[in-house]
């Protein structure tokens, strides 16, 4: 294997081994050490190899950065709107919208996406517990006399 598909190898290898589409980034990050001499544009280069080569996917979240999945059966992604988490949902593609939309308009239609946002499980605590500070220094402040808005 020349040195080219070794490195193609390399950045495939390590998005199959992970659920956490990551960013081009991540993965130079990760391989810089096993391979000194690859540099950020490498593996943006490849990234784009590989996804037109259908070995990738490059998932479009409302999310400036590109980031990219191994897995390239179809299924959904949940995108949390404060971290930007991705995850695979665990729901069965519905294959019946796609058999009527064909059926409609003619067009062959061969895949479809679905994102849901909100927030993740861990982000939920984190704005529960940004609430309920903000109530508690709201209530020491109105338990000191000092209201906290003039009306
Ligand atoms: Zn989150
Ligand atoms: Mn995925």
């Amino acid at each position: 294997m020349n040195r080219k598909s070794k490195q193609r190898e390399a950045i495939l290898n390590l998005l199959r081994s992970t659920s956490s589409h990551p960013t081009a980034e991540w993965i130079y990050e990760r391989l810089k050490t096993e391979m000194p001499n690859v540099g950020l544009a490498t593996i943006y280069r490849n990234l784009r190899l590989l996804r037109d080569a259908g070995e990738v996917t490059e998932v479009h979240p409302s999310n400036p950065t590109a980031r990219f999945d191994g897995n390239t059966s179809m299924h959904y992604h949940f995108c949390c709107d404060r971290c930007g988490k991705i995850l695979d949902l665990d729901e069965p593609v519905d294959t019946e919208i796609q058999n009527r939309i064909a059926t409609r308009t003619g067009l062959k239609i061969r895949r479809h996406s679905l994102e849901l946002g909100g927030l993740c499980l861990d982000c939920q605590t984190v704005e529960d517990d940004a609430d309920i500070t903000a109530e508690r220094q709201h209530n020491e402040a109105t338990r000191k006399g000092g209201a906290l808005w003039q009306t």
